[in-house]
């Protein structure tokens, strides 16, 4: 068959199923935070998710350490994250180091650093222990389960968004596919926090293709860990061996493959990483599906027979949705670069932060379509700079920016580009989020702050 094949679709009619002021599709860590966010501040909202849960790569990616989110001892990244970690953790479902445990001490990296709660950021080698979080992803759709009901949100799972409406330039809602049919739901305000920019990129936004390595990220049960800790620390020599040929088998991953969750026995492998796979592409999606999990099967076999902790373990599953870190980029009023990551550059009109660096709200508006925001992995930068800014906590705070955002531009009849940013900034504030209006001493300011 030849890709230029073509058929004409019928065209018909769709029945409007919600009417919301905002609409916010994607129930990632961005769109969780965007649509509680939204509720909150006095919206309507509906929430729209293609798979039967929401956290995206935080739940069904099975990526299980929040970081990103200290500049030194400051915790830049508080608001819906903050109370995401508490809520969670007061279930036992995340694990937060203890103050004492923070730095370079050597009993604390042996006792802690098996969580993956360690700055890799640094250069310096063992990398620090800092603020972060290991959870449980089932532990984050219990708690969004219950955040979202208590906001009063609609939210529609299993419905797969299709295509953006765009009337006189402005996006109006969003076209779903679901067992039903196609569903119409329409929304005074837009917000795409679908990872890939479906939505922006359908209302016809300008946006650039990235591409980064994707992962199959797995679990595994039956593990010993004290064991296999006692053997990492107390005979090094043979623990690297066996560790070097652990990770030629599964093909790329970090230096540290396996780490601690808050369930006793279960460990998370945030590999393999494999390069040359198009995130957007069936084809391409369907290959690392196959090739992931034939390298995690070989490389389970080796360690089970080799690496002490290892000898009963059993895949518990690999995760549902496949590790995709980088696809289209929006092109928006700024684009985020390296360098301003890299000199943490302050901007104005910054409305959430990540480790350092400061996310402007330019950076969450597109150029030419009206109505719509973005948030998430998918924001206004360069591929560069988005390898080094997307992690779980800065992706939430711009979601929860977003979501306000969009409430006070309904609210005061203002567009999205002409909002109050300053306004937003405040009640940013208010609500417990940091925006990161006041720069942190290390920032480099280029511009005054408003
Ligand atoms: C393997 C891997 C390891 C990582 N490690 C870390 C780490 O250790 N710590 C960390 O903090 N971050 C880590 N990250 C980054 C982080 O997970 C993501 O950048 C973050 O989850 C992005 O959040 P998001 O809400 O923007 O997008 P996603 O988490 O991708 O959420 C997008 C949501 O939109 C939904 N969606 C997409 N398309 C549609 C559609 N057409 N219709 C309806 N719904 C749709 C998805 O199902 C999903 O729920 C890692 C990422 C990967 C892939």
């Amino acid at each position: 068959m030849k890709m230029t094949d073509m058929i004409h679709e019928p065209a018909g009619q769709v029945p409007v199923v919600s009417r919301a002021d905002v609409v916010v599709v994607g129930g990632g860590p961005a769109g969780f935070s965007a649509a509680v966010s939204a509720a909150r501040a006095g919206a309507s909202v509906t929430l729209v998710e293609r798979y039967p849960y929401l956290g995206g790569l935080a739940s069904g990616g099975m990526v299980l350490v929040l970081d990103d989110m200290v500049n030194g001892t400051e915790v830049t990244v508080r608001g819906i994250c903050d109370e995401m970690i508490g809520r969670m953790a007061k279930h036992g479902l995340a694990v937060v180091p203890p103050p004492e445990a923070i730095g370079n001490d050597p009993a604390m990296h042996r006792k802690w650093s098996r969580w993956g709660v360690f700055d890799f950021h640094t250069h310096y080698k063992p990398h620090p222990i800092c603020y972060s979080v290991a959870f449980d992803p089932d532990g984050w759709k219990r708690i969004s389960d219950e955040m979202v009901l208590e906001a009063g949100l609609e939210l529609r799972l299993h419905s797969w968004f299709s295509r953006t409406i765009v009337e006189d330039g402005r996006a109006t809602g969003v076209v779903v596919e679901t067992k039903e049919g196609r569903q119409a739901i329409m929304g005074g305000m837009v917000i795409d926090t679908t990872g890939d920019l479906d939505v922006a990129a359908s209302a016809g936004a300008a946006f650039i293709e990235g591409a980064y390595m994707v992962t199959t990220v797995f679990r595994l049960g039956g593990v010993d860990t004290d064991e296999a800790e006692r053997f990492q620390f107390e005979e090094p020599e043979r623990f690297q061996a066996i560790d070097r040929e652990a990770k030629r088998l599964i093909g790329g991953s970090w230096d540290y493959w396996w780490l601690k969750t808050p369930l006793p026995g279960i460990v998370w492998c945030n590999c393999p990483h494999m390069t040359g796979y198009d995130g957007m592409k069936v084809a391409d999606l369907t290959r690392a599906e196959f090739e992931g999990r034939r390298r995690i099967h070989r490389m389970v076999d080796y360690i089970r027979a080799n690496l002490p902790g290892f000898a009963k373990c059993y895949v518990v599953d690999v995760a549902p949705q496949t590790g995709v870190r980088q696809t289209r980029l929006l092109e928006g009023e700024y684009v985020v670069t390296k360098e301003d990551i890299n000199q943490r550059v302050h901007f104005a009109d910054s409305i959430a932060r990540g480790r350092d660096y400061y996310t402007p709200y330019r950076a969450i508006l597109p150029r030419n379509v009206e109505n719509l925001l973005v948030a998430g992995r998918h924001y206004s930068a360069t591929s560069a700079a988005q390898k080094m800014s997307r992690e779980i906590p800065p992706c939430m705070a711009m979601g929860e920016a977003a979501g306000l955002a969009a409430t006070m531009a309904l609210s005061s009849g203002v567009k999205l580009r002409d909002l109050d940013v300053a306004e937003l900034q405040k009640r940013l504030r208010a609500q417990g989020a940091d925006p990161g209006d006041r720069p942190s001493a290390n920032a480099k300011i280029l511009e005054a702050t408003a």
